[in-house]
């Protein structure tokens, strides 16, 4: 035993994957430090190039900085190039995602002795160190084949974890203080097809648990497929809204019918948005959140175009974009380079032209809460709501002490809070100062802010240059519209 430090790359479930290798070794008696560790283990991500290229980075750097520590590399990039990285100065392991990292596996590899009894653990969590909100891994791989993706080779078939661990879990993260648990994974819309059952059941069973002293909490999932949600899950969220949160993160990948078919996904725009006005139909302003990779090979300027018009269409509340890469032992990778018009100087175009419609979109969709209660989780001086929305608590809130914050879940009534950048405006001329006469609106910040419940209605203004505004009620849009056209193609060379 000594003291270990863990770095984690990547996605819920490998943050999940490092807390179970975290709970192995405190039962072991090692202790969290920092330079000082004499073990590191670094639970890695291969999604994406920039996420091996950091990994690496980060493995030479903490051999520099403590050649005594010894490395221990876990996750994906440990799966797909195990080779490479055993070169490394310092790297003393390399375990994968398989069985070597099976908490028991992963003891016995690095030198420790596991007891019989530790043989007995049950498999899982019993809390989520340093974070407020506690990951929820319900299954593991995917049987998916998506042309870009290194997944299913990393982390195998889809495997479901039964629903009684699971429900086990539950009760022990909520006896450890969690009140939000997302449910994480790797393709959490195939949860229970083993045993011909679907994710609706499992949120409905752990749903019903109660927390200590019936303390509130909620569930969220992570990423779920739109093809995948069905009725039953946003019935339950309709039911339950401050059991279940109104938040889905549905991948869309690209919003173009021939870019989806070349990176093999299984549906159409059509189909997609379809699931979308489905849901609507059955949920209060649900929050839909998606992942967009552009510069996928064979998207051209009209399939690009597309896209931007099904995320108009979609309504997101937050797009996250990702520029292609293709990662060696993919489909994707064997297509060839991805084409001119989708590299360099035109890829960052495109780039910011769908994260400028990403923030017209998101602004709408916060603009449409206004006036609505929502459970805010704290976590340090900010709070996100169950429809995923970043904000800051103002007012005063009984109850709710600087000491008590963190973790808390709060009531509130969401507003706005908007704030108009000004700029100077050349065809007002000057007075005789040679000073700018006149200003126009250059940019605008739409944010939340959670105010206490029977709060009154208000509104400041700023004369230095900004206005700024809350307010609460009036402003509410509860029907979907698609954006305008506002945002202009980028312009992209031939
Ligand atoms: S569904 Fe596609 S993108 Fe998602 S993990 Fe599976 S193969 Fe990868």
């Amino acid at each position: 035993m000594g003291r270990v430090r863990f770095l984690t790359f990547g996605c819920k479930a490998n943050q999940y994957d490092t807390q179970v290798l975290r709970e192995a070794l405190g039962r072991r008696g090692w202790t969290e430090g920092q330079g000082d560790a004499e073990l590191v283990v670094v639970n890695t991500c291969a999604v994406t190039a920039e996420a091996t290229r950091r990994a690496r980075q980060q493995l030479r750097r903490l051999h520099r900085e403590n050649p005594r520590a010894r490395l221990c590399v876990t996750g994906c990039l440990a799966e797909s190039e195990a080779d490479a990285l055993a070169d490394l100065p310092g790297v003393e392991w390399v375990l994968g995602n398989g069985e070597a990292k099976l908490p028991v596996n992963f003891l016995r590899e690095i030198g420790e002795e596991v007891t019989p009894e530790e043989l007995g653990i049950p498999p899982g969590i019993c809390e989520f160190t340093g974070h407020t909100r506690a990951f929820l891994k319900v299954q593991d791989g995917c049987d998916m084949t998506c042309a870009f993706c290194i997944i299913p080779r990393v982390r195998g078939k889809s495997r479901s974890r039964p629903l009684e661990e699971l429900a086990a879990e539950t009760r022990r993260l909520l006896a450890a203080g969690h009140v939000e648990i997302v449910l994480c994974g790797i393709h959490i819309g195939h949860w229970g097809r083993e045993w011909g059952l679907h994710l609706s059941d499992l949120v409905r069973v752990l749903a019903d648990i109660a927390a200590p002293a019936q303390a509130p909490w909620r569930l969220r999932l992570s990423s779920i497929e739109a093809t995948e949600v069905g009725a039953e899950l946003p019935a339950i969220m309709a039911d339950r809204p401050e059991r279940v949160a109104p938040h889905l993160h549905m991948p869309l990948q690209a919003g173009d019918d021939r870019t989806l078919k070349a990176m093999g996904r299984w549906y159409g725009v059509d189909e997609y948005l379809a699931a979308c006005e489905r849901i609507r139909a059955q949920l209060d302003r649900p929050a839909f959140t998606t992942d967009i990779l552009i510069g996928f090979p064979g998207e051209d300027d009209e399939s690009f175009s597309n896209t931007l018009n099904t995320v108009s269409n979609a309504g997101f509340a937050s797009l996250h974009i990702f520029p292609f890469s293709a990662r060696p032992g993919t489909r994707a990778a064997e297509l060839g380079e991805p084409p001119s018009a989708a590299t360099g100087r035109d890829l960052r175009a495109r780039r910011a032209a769908l994260a400028d419609l990403g923030m017209l979109s998101a602004n709408a969709y916060r603009r449409s809460l206004v006036g609505l209660e929502e459970q805010v989780v704290l976590e340090g001086s900010s709070g996100l709501c169950g429809r995923y929305q970043r904000l800051r608590l103002e007012g005063n809130f009984p109850g709710v002490t600087e000491q008590a914050a963190p973790g808390a879940l709060v009531p509130v009534r969401l507003a706005l809070c908007e704030t108009q950048t000004f700029t100077a405006d050349d065809s007002h001329g000057e007075d005789n100062s040679g000073r700018r006469t006149a200003t126009s609106p250059s940019s605008a910040t739409v944010t939340l802010v959670g105010l206490p419940l029977h709060s009154a209605d208000h509104s400041t203004g700023d004369s230095t240059g900004q206005a700024t505004g809350h307010s609460t009620g009036e402003e509410s849009t509860v029907a979907h519209a698609p954006l305008p056209a506002a945002v202009p193609m980028p312009i992209l060379s031939s």
